[in-house]
């Protein structure tokens, strides 16, 4: 499902009908603003707007900001009572405040958030250190004693961790990177920028033809940056992660554990060619000038989406939760898309910190470095993520699933109740359809939670007594609940056939629909998924263009 927006100017057909829905339902709820802040509670519905923006997800709520400030009013209408989307942050357990979708920032694109001033609208981000963390189940490394993994800021010191396992995996981890962040900085650019539009290029008149040229030259610079980094590139879009990873290293977890990366949110295992780029996406962010990094959200990931929003209502926007639809016909070209997922998210409330077997607590409830970090679990061997999605391949849910715990309480203490702690647990594989006629239903929906806590338990014993309560979502879930559609993380797969001019589809690309004046502003479109915000300014510019093209229409 892909955040809309709909202008005022030059509604016609069905999307009038859009636009006389959406004021209906404005103002049926016109009483029902969303918290964005207390100034916009006091607003009143206004007459008319320039920009409707359907979805108050972040990309949504970054157009509006743009958009407001660029003089247009602009009303946002988001179906749930809260606003964030998959960046939101949810008391579902009392006292326990979970980002129950999206939970670790890192790919929010540092223009944007110079753009809306976040951090004096609120937005601050806890970096980690070390980031990463992959306990074993058994001792094992160079002298058989290595107990875990750790990967730090700091090069050195993670080269240090990885040599417990291999001297050579160490000395290859410093030039892995390098190569890893010549490859982001030359296509970084690429992110900030709309993709070349196929239509455009292929136009009859060379007035058309002319508008893709800042998008090529874009592209031709990216293309050129790369440099004697070409091949890698190349290899990182289209090869395994396996066959990459494989070059570089001999030592699992390290391999394992950086392999998560490359099928996070995708149906697909690290032995999938074109698994690379999935990992590529995940190095690309930054948080205050750190490369890569990522983060915990002070208030959690709603905190992201509430900063954008309190600047949009500052500059003069409106939003409404409880409001809006989309006309069934518009959907119809959307329908065909790739969003197979095998995510299911699990929100645990707990009383106390996990204690692993691999690195003990050394006070009760203190919290350690490895708490902080991202903490990866059956994560020894790659072949252990390949079979969990053979699994899911096979519509079962993985026997060995994939886990990814992160500890938001361990930075910021007051998402949970004193001494207890929020544990975001982030899985795969996960079918949207079960075989055998099986549903998602409770008794499914728990067994699965039961498989994942069984294996928590064997790294930290107690986990499972430690737990006060659990909030699931399983890909029927997340598409229920955020309305994403197959309950895929980034509105749509993020292969090379649905990546930049053809994300959503090489028609839809340039954030235009079909329906004149109705823009697409969601992950849907380029750069795709993630907390990212750059589908939303990107579709923000391309709206300004077209009211500056009427402008000048108008006033000849
Ligand atoms: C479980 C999970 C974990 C994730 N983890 C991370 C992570 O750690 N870091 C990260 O960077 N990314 C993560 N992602 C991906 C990221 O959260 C999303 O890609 C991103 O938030 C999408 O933002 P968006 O604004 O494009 O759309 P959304 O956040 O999906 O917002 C769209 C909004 O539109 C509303 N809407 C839809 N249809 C209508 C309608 N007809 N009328 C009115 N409103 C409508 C929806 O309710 C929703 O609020 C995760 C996603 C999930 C689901």
């Amino acid at each position: 499902m892909v955040s809309t927006m709909a202008l005022r100017a030059r509604l016609s057909g069905t999307f009038c009908k859009l636009y006389n829905d959406l004021s209906y339902n404005c103002r049926q709820s016109h009483n029902k603003y969303a918290t964005a802040s207390a100034t916009q509670s006091k607003s009143e519905l206004k007459s008319k707007y320039d920009v409707v923006i359907v979805g108050a997800g972040h990309n949504g709520l970054v157009s509006a900001a743009y958009l407001q400030e660029a003089g247009l009013n602009v009303c946002v209408v988001e179906r749930r009572h809260v606003i964030g989307g998959a960046a939101v942050t949810e008391e579902i357990i009392p006292g326990f405040k979970f980002s129950r979708a999206s939970y670790v920032l890192s790919l929010l694109r540092p223009k944007i958030v110079q753009d809306l001033e976040l951090k004096k609208y609120g937005l601050e981000v806890y970096l980690r250190d070390p980031s990463s963390y992959t306990p074993l189940l058994n001792p094992g490394g160079r002298d058989g004693k290595a107990r875990s993994l750790l990967l730090h800021r700091d090069s050195q010191k993670t080269a240090e961790s990885i040599a417990q396992f291999s001297q050579k995996d160490a000395k290859n981890w410093i030039e892995y990177e390098k190569q890893l962040e010549h490859i982001v900085s030359a296509i970084e650019p690429l992110m900030d920028n709309a993709p070349v539009s196929l239509p455009n290029v292929m136009a009859p008149t060379i007035r058309e033809q002319l508008k893709s040229l800042p998008a090529i030259l874009t592209l031709l610079k990216s293309l050129k940056g790369l440099g004697k980094e070409t091949d890698a590139f190349y290899e990182l879009m289209t090869a395994p992660t396996t066959k990459i990873l494989d070059k570089w290293f001999e030592s699992e977890p390290l391999k394992a554990t950086l392999a998560t990366d490359s099928v996070i949110g995708a149906m697909i295992s690290p032995k999938t060619p074109g698994s690379g780029y999935v990992l590529l996406h995940h190095v690309m962010g930054e948080l205050d000038g750190v490369k890569g990094a990522w983060g915990i959200v002070k208030g959690g990931m709603g905190a992201v989406s509430q900063s954008i929003a309190n600047c949009a209502v500052d500059r003069g926007a409106s939003i409404f939760t409880e409001a809006g639809n989309l006309p069934e016909d518009m959907m119809s070209e959307l329908r065909n898309l790739d969003y197979t997922s095998p995510v299911t998210k699990i929100n645990v409330a707990v009383k106390e910190l996990p204690n692993f077997v691999a690195d003990p607590n050394i006070r009760k409830n203190e919290v350690m470095p490895h708490h902080r970090a991202t903490i990866h679990l059956n994560c020894e061997h790659s072949d252990l993520i390949h079979e969990g999605f053979l699994d899911a391949q096979a519509g079962k849910f993985s026997r060995k699933p994939m886990i990814e715990m992160v500890i938001p309480t361990s930075l910021d203490p007051t998402m949970a109740p004193p001494g207890c702690h929020v544990c975001l647990l982030f899985t795969q594989y996960t079918p949207y359809h079960l075989a055998d006629g099986q549903e998602w239903d409770d008794g499914n929906r728990n067994r699965y939670a039961d498989t994942v806590f069984d294996d928590i338990e064997q790294y930290a014993p107690g986990f499972k007594a430690s737990v006060i309560g659990r909030d699931i979502l399983t890909p029927p879930d997340l598409e229920k609940t955020f309305n994403l559609t197959g309950g895929n993380i980034f509105h749509g797969t993020m292969g090379l056939d649905q990546l930049y001019m053809s994300r959503p589809t090489t028609r839809l690309s340039n954030y235009k629909s079909p329906v004149r004046g109705l823009y697409l502003c969601g992950s849907g479109a380029h750069p795709g998924g993630g907390v990212m915000g750059s589908a939303g300014r990107l579709a923000a510019m391309e709206t300004l263009s077209f009211f500056k093209r009427k402008y000048v229409k108008n006033n000849k």
